[in-house]
């Protein structure tokens, strides 16, 4: 590492050189991850705030690599984009939490919506329907019991085969909602021209919203273009009971963040069901 950086990065920082050193490096663990079983999901809870009990959970990718020791989503979520193994990897997340959520249910608890996060390259790819319905039949999951989470950059494309999709994936009869709103666009056209069923406020307007009256004004805004347009809402990011209360206030139906539970694994997200269960 130290001679190329001498005879073949000479117009690098050494921090730069670090820093793409650790990308190519990760790129190919990333590679052999899959292979080697180095995935696996957290699921973090949803709270019915009308009902008092979780209604959902959103399944969340995590890496614990031998060398590397765990590495965030948000670092190599774009790097397996980049090397397409977004593909396989994405395919692999929506079976798992596909095949564990129709496990709960054959273990008795109550039915729950699992949320998959769907990112720009897997649902770009030219049989994302194909390998949705696929899964579905494979894990035998009743598709009203998945719901894929898109973002703004993907609903905003405004292409034929974008609307065909999302009508597909409709008439499976799975769920979409999209990620991080407000965060991404200020256009609200594609609300109701696609057919989208669930709005995730980004967590940065709600952590703290009891105290932040801009964050506030924006929230009840986006609380009553959903009513409008018969959209279900979830906050995100509810890190204190103060955020929690605010949004009891609101016509927010649904909650998730580390205050009503954060992303964990599957015995320890069961023991929560079991606890709630008998209480
Ligand atoms: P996201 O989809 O917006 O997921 C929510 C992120 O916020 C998660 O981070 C979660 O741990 C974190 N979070 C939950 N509650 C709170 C809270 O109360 N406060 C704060 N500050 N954070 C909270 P995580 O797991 O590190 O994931 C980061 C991002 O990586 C995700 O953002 C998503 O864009 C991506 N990602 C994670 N898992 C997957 C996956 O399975 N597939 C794809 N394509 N992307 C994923
Ligand atoms: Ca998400
Ligand atoms: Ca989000
Ligand atoms: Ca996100």
């Amino acid at each position: 590492v130290k001679e190329k950086t001498k005879n073949g990065f000479e117009f690098y920082t050494p921090e730069i050189n670090q820093n793409l050193q650790r990308k190519v490096t990760l790129q190919k663990q990333l590679r052999m991850a899959l292979e080697n079983n180095e995935f696996e999901l957290n699921f973090q809870p949803q709270l019915d705030l009308e009902h008092e009990r979780i209604s959902g959970v959103e399944a969340l990718v995590r890496w614990n690599n031998k060398e590397f020791g765990y590495i965030p989503p948000s670092e190599f979520i774009p790097l397996a984009e980049e090397t397409n193994l977004i593909l396989p990897l994405g395919k692999w997340i929506m079976r798992e939490a596909c095949r564990q959520n129709k496990k709960w249910q054959e273990q008795g608890f109550p039915p729950l919506t699992i949320a998959v996060n769907v990112s720009m390259k897997q649902f770009n790819e030219y049989n994302f329907v194909e390998s949705v319905s696929q899964i579905l039949s494979e894990t035998k999951l009743n598709p009203q019991y998945l719901e894929l989470e898109i973002t703004e950059g993907i609903a905003i494309m405004d292409h034929s085969i974008t609307i065909k999709k999302l009508h597909a994936l409709k008439n499976l009869g799975v769920k979409i909602s999209i990620d991080d709103f407000g965060t991404g666009y200020s256009s609200f056209g594609y609300l109701q021209k696609y057919p989208i069923n669930i709005l995730k406020i980004d967590k940065s307007f709600i952590s703290g919203i009891a105290t932040n009256k801009e964050n506030a004004a924006i929230v009840q805004c986006i609380l009553s273009l959903a009513q409008h347009l018969n959209l279900k809402v979830v906050a995100e990011g509810v890190e204190t009971k103060a955020d929690l209360e605010f949004l009891l206030g609101t016509t927010c139906k649904y909650a998730q963040g580390y205050y009503v539970g954060y992303p964990m694994t599957t015995e320890k997200f069961e023991r929560k069901l079991l606890s709630l269960k008998q209480s």
